[in-house]
């Protein structure tokens, strides 16, 4: 595991974010995971486990050493009457993975397509779209324990997913390194086109899971700002769900206000709506600003600092909480 000092970490998230790191390595292997346990137990600073940047908000410099997850590799494992399993190592791409699965038959995974990031930060936040979400298709997960180098194995009970959620993220986050994650793919897929424009999208064409994929990258590519052209890490708010009588009480005065009914009898609404109708969207402050194309995504206009960027989430915060007394919880993980 080569060490590097005092590295740029503005390529290595997608809000491009100009932060460094007192110390970055990859982690390619096996060897790479025993260097870095070593490392560990021979420094007193904190390790940050780093995949494709994409959820991540670097506030400050990182004092301590960043390691990108870069472990590779792909498989087939088995199949049953009802489902196939494929395995990943956690530094794959998720969105070529997913067209992977596709191209070789699978089905499952194609409304996930085009979700930036890597297989191994998939069920830190359980990543959804389009109606589905990681645990609707998940089986196991291997991970290494970056306390004592023991290795585990997650079945889904254990990861407790909930939305945008995980054992995880309750547990600590660096404490446990995901090195592979295992995913049963139905044999008899059942198509999830209801949901946000999917139907509309495939023109009429019967549905299978390479359209379905063709028809998300479409409606993703027209929605959101591409990190590319413009920094940012999608949603920057997770959805609100409300009790059922808050929400009546904020139907009465916003009829017009989204919900939908979760398992438990709570409504989850739009953080997206309560922004645009809060005249945010648009809204900028230097070079940090909110998505002119979508009111949830925060954007770097190009030398916005962490500091900043956090600063405009906190105005978001406290203008949604005065108009409608609800208290938006930010989705990226800000690195403090
Ligand atoms: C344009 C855009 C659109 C997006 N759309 C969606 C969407 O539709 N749905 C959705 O759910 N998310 C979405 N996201 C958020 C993001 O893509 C996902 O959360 C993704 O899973 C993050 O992956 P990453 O590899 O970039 O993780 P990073 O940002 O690098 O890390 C995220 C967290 O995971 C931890 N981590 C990373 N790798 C590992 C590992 N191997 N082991 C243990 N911990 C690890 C990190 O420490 C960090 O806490 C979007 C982001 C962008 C920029």
């Amino acid at each position: 595991m080569e060490i590097i000092k005092n590295a740029s970490l503005k390529a290595l998230n997608t809000f491009g974010v100009n932060a460094s790191t007192q110390y970055y390595a990859e982690i390619h292997n096996l060897d790479d995971i025993q260097a870095l346990l070593e490392w560990k137990a021979q420094h007193d600073l904190p390790v940050l486990l780093l995949g494709g940047g994409s959820n991540l908000l670097f506030k400050n410099n990182f004092d301590g050493l960043v390691a990108k997850i870069c472990l590779a590799g792909k498989e087939r494992i088995e199949e049953d009457d009802n489902f196939t399993y494929v395995s990943a190592a956690g530094g794959e791409n998720w969105h070529k993975f997913v067209r992977w699965t596709i191209s070789q038959g699978y089905a499952g995974l194609e409304n996930l397509s085009l979700i930036p990031g890597t297989v191994g930060a998939a069920p830190i936040q359980n990543i959804g779209a389009y109606g589905v979400e990681l645990a609707d298709h998940f089986h196991s997960l291997q991970a290494v324990n970056l306390e004592n180098g023991d290795v585990l194995e997650f079945d889904k009970a254990h990861c407790q997913f909930a939305y945008r959620d995980s054992f995880f993220k309750r547990y600590g986050l660096d404490k446990l390194l995901i090195t592979s994650v295992t995913f049963a793919l139905p044999r008899h897929p059942q198509w999830k086109i209801d949901y946000a424009g999917v139907r509309d999208a495939l023109e009429g064409k019967q549905p299978n899971a390479e359209r379905i994929s063709n028809a998300i990258i479409k409606l993703r590519q027209h929605k959101l700002p591409d990190p590319e052209v413009i920094g940012n890490a999608g949603s920057f708010f997770k959805n609100p769900i409300l009790s059922p009588e808050k929400w009546q009480a904020l139907r009465e005065k916003y009829p017009e206000l989204p919900g939908y009914q979760q398992a438990d009898g709570r409504i989850k609404t739009s953080a997206a709506w309560l922004i645009h109708h809060c005249g945010l969207k648009g809204y900028r402050k230097g070079d940090a600003g909110v998505s002119e194309k979508h009111a949830l995504v925060l954007v770097n206009y190009g030398n916005a600092t962490g500091k900043e960027l956090c600063s405009i989430s906190q105005e978001i915060i406290a203008a949604i909480s005065d108009k409608y007394e609800i208290f938006l919880e930010p989705e990226p993980r800000i690195v403090v």
